[in-house]
């Protein structure tokens, strides 16, 4: 028996990785010396690694992200990067400032002449927080293999003398996760069977032991097609293999329809995991395993920060031993690039909370413990092994969420509302935050560090509010907000005045490339003890005439970006959230706030990755936030805003909501989203996002106005809000107020031909 990982955070235990890039993308070091320092770190880790597992991770530290280590690897390299002149013609052999230029260029976007080279499109990678960098396939590529950055992983870990196992992405999931410019897909099957043959090739002149390809495809819904082009990769990739074994690694589910395909291919070992793969036990049992075929049991989340429970893991493993006879190495349920670092950065951490936490560095002890453990074949573990392990968490069950109707259905609350709130047509709002500046970011950090005191702080956080006020009213915007200035996070925010959360100190996990976010940890149950928003909102309505959007953040939302306790049932964690924020929105619509918008930004993430599994999902979502919001009085105005792009088949869920205007994200998806909205825009007012906040361009008047028109093509006039399509936080002030100026101008004009 073995111990081994899925993957390890590669941001490093006090964020190394990105201070390094952060000083390369601002050109205070150059490409040398990031190569150089990032491979030390490399080194320490898998130093510390070497001295735990078995067999140790290679190339699992990237630069930047995986999915673009492999397009570069490919050479696949898009034609708007490959024209830029110094990165034109065969990368072999070019100097690394070049290599590490157009690496980045991907990555970050490139200006040559003043003309903007837009980077690859970022995705968020399966249910996780995690973005990877698309790659874009056409039928001109020309594919190159360019090992120069593997080959010094593969060196880094050689030296070690620790069998390791180089972690690549496999081909189908480097398939399906590529936007495909041209053609369909089966026009690249050849081409990647060519290049893995190459790379297969390299590898076993490099003498490499273990290759770990990774199809994380594999877990979702595939139908006959799928499995055909799974099979037909496979074959003829895995018949060059020589001496070189191959992992077949799958997480963040169970591959119920590839079982057999898998069994079938001559892979030297398959990984599993088994704690979001619940079924992939019960598919070994009733299926079979090839025989000489290593199982990597993924048994250690990879996915939650609690410690294992190795009062159940023990038996769960003999129990596999004792069935199937084959070799076992333990490992992660997937990789811990999504949990924090380590505990140890955690000050002040309650001790009994401490106790029951286990980060990437401390599940790696988990999986040795439990190897001694389950090698010593003991029944019961001894008291040190049961300090250690987490209480038995009941199941999560399917709870049938019975929502009783709001009291007036929506077309009378609107007659109400307009009543209340005398909208012209096409009302123009914002989504809620406007831009954070350098001295905002300080006044907080000063706040917090106890330097100034509290009356200082709240004095200038509303002399910012009277400032946007005054601003929105001079923009002539319809329906205001205070501009969550007081938020350093949409989510960290409420976890802190929330009881039950525990904000960590240095818990950061990556998002991608240099970025990182610090999910809060639900620990306990979730109460409210004073007033969240209250205070400032009131405030902000006090100083103006026009309407008060009060701005919250929905419950699924704060799940989905926190780390949840699993000793309850999600519903009820979902419910206790629920519960608090209604108590909040009870107060703002007793200080006469007539708008109320609850954001859930994050609803599609944690969308399950089998259809099936759907409905459970959107019905604890819709029952959430029903709970919620279900006081919320006729004559106040209910908006939501959800921020993806994607919605797809998922509009049907969105009515269940009952909420009285939604804002969506439709400005990048150049309104390929308004069509999947045209029946739901026919009767339900909506705002679709008129400009898109991720880019500091400034759309000029005669831009929005030809927006706006085109979304009167799908939605009446009365059912269309107008806004920038999600929150202002990352933009700068005069971009965002020249910005908002075009809109409500543009707005202007159309209303006057209406
Ligand atoms: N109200 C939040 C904001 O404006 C919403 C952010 C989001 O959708 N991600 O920043
Ligand atoms: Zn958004």
């Amino acid at each position: 028996m073995k111990t081994t990982l899925v993957g390890f955070p590669r941001i490093g235990k006090n964020r190394e990785l990105k201070t390094l890039l952060d000083s390369y993308f601002k050109n205070r070091i150059d490409g040398t010396r990031l190569i150089q320092e990032a491979a030390a770190l490399e080194e320490v880790q898998l130093q510390a690694l070497s001295q735990q597992l078995d067999v140790i991770p290679c190339a699992d530290f990237s630069l930047y992200d995986g999915m673009l280590d492999m397009l570069y690897l490919f050479g696949c390299i898009p034609p708007r990067f490959k024209d830029i002149p110094q990165y034109a013609g065969s990368l072999a052999h070019r100097d690394l400032e070049t290599r590490l230029g157009l690496y980045f260029a991907m990555a970050r976007g490139s200006e040559v002449q003043g003309k903007a080279i837009y980077p690859l499109e970022m995705k968020k990678w399966f249910t996780t927080n995690y973005h990877y960098l698309v790659p874009e396939l056409s039928l001109e590529l020309s594919w190159e293999l360019e090992t120069s950055f593997l080959e010094a992983h593969i060196e880094r870990a050689r030296r070690l003398h620790c069998p390791f196992k180089v972690h690549l992405i496999g081909p189908l999931t480097f398939l399906y996760l590529s936007k495909i410019l041209e053609g369909p897909p089966d026009k690249y099957l050849d081409t990647l069977v060519i290049q893995y043959q190459r790379l297969f090739r390299f590898l076993q002149q490099k003498g490499v032991e273990w290759v770990q390809l990774e199809e994380p495809i594999l877990v979702t819904d595939l139908c006959h097609e799928d499995v055909k082009r799974f099979q037909y990769l496979y074959k003829t990739i895995l018949f060059t293999k020589g001496t070189l074994k191959v992992l077949l690694q799958t997480y963040f589910g169970d591959i119920r329809d590839v079982w057999s395909e898998v069994c079938q291919q001559p892979f030297d070992a398959v990984g599993l995991d088994f704690v979001a793969g619940t079924k992939n036990k019960e598919l070994i049992q009733t299926e079979g395993f090839p025989k000489n075929t290593i199982l990597v049991a993924g048994c250690i989340d990879g996915r939650n920060i609690w410690r294992a429970n190795l009062e159940e893991l023990i038996p769960f493993i003999q129990d596999l031993q004792s069935k199937m006879k084959n070799e076992i190495w333990l490992s992660s349920s997937c990789s811990l690039l999504h949990v924090p670092y380590t505990v140890e950065g955690e000050r002040k951490l309650p001790p009994e909370l401490k106790r029951r936490l286990a980060f990437a560095w401390e599940k790696v002890g988990e999986l040795e413990h439990l190897k001694t453990a389950v090698r010593e074949a003991r029944g019961h573990l001894s008291v040190s092994e049961k300090a250690h392990s987490s209480s038995s968490l009941p199941p999560s069950t399917f709870v049938d969420f019975s929502l009783t109707p709001r009291p007036i259905p929506r077309h009378e609350r609107y007659w109400l509302q307009q009543k209340r709130l005398s909208l012209p047509i096409l009302p123009t709002t914002t989504i809620g935050s406007f831009p954070q500046d350098e001295d905002l970011r300080r006044l907080r950090k000063q706040y917090r560090q106890g330097k100034i005191d509290e009356n200082t702080y709240e004095d200038r956080i509303r002399q910012r509010i009277r400032a946007l006020v005054v601003l929105q009213e001079e923009l002539g915007l319809d329906v205001l907000v205070h501009g969550e200035y007081e938020r350093n996070d949409m989510v960290e925010y409420f976890a802190e005045y929330l009881e039950g959360f525990y904000t960590t100190e240095e818990g950061w996990v990556q998002s991608y490339g240099s970025r990182v976010t610090k999910p809060p940890i639900i620990y306990g149950d979730i109460h409210r003890t004073h007033p969240i928003t209250v205070p400032w909102i009131s405030y902000a309505q006090s100083l103006t005439q026009k309407p008060m959007k009060a701005i919250l953040t929905g419950p699924i939302t704060i799940i989905n970006w926190s780390f949840v306790r699993e000793d309850l049932a999600l519903s009820t964690v979902a419910f206790q959230l629920a519960e608090a924020l209604r108590a909040e929105i009870s107060e703002l619509q007793e200080k006469g706030i007539p708008i109320i918008q609850v954001d859930e930004a994050a609803l599609r993430e944690k969308l399950p990755l089998r259809r099936g599994e759907w409905e459970g999902y959107i019905n604890l979502a819709v029952a959430a936030f029903r709970r919620a919001t279900e006081s919320v009085r006729p004559d106040v105005q209910l908006h939501t805003h959800m921020c993806y792009s994607e919605f797809g088949s998922l509009v049907y869920a969105i009515e269940a909501f009952d909420v009285d205007v939604i804002t969506i994200e439709a400005a990048r998806s150049h309104f390929g989203l308004l069509s999947s909205f045209r029946e739901y825009g026919k009767d339900h007012p909506i705002g679709p996002g008129v400009y898109d906040i991720h880019s500091p361009l400034v759309p000029s008047v005669a831009e929005l106005e030809k927006r706006i028109r085109r979304m009167l093509e799908y939605i009446p006039p009365d059912m269309l809000w107008i806004n920038p399509d999600c929150g202002l936080k990352t933009r700068g002030m005069e971009e965002t107020v020249a910005a908002l100026n075009n809109m409500v101008q543009a707005t202007q004009r159309v209303r006057q031909t209406l």
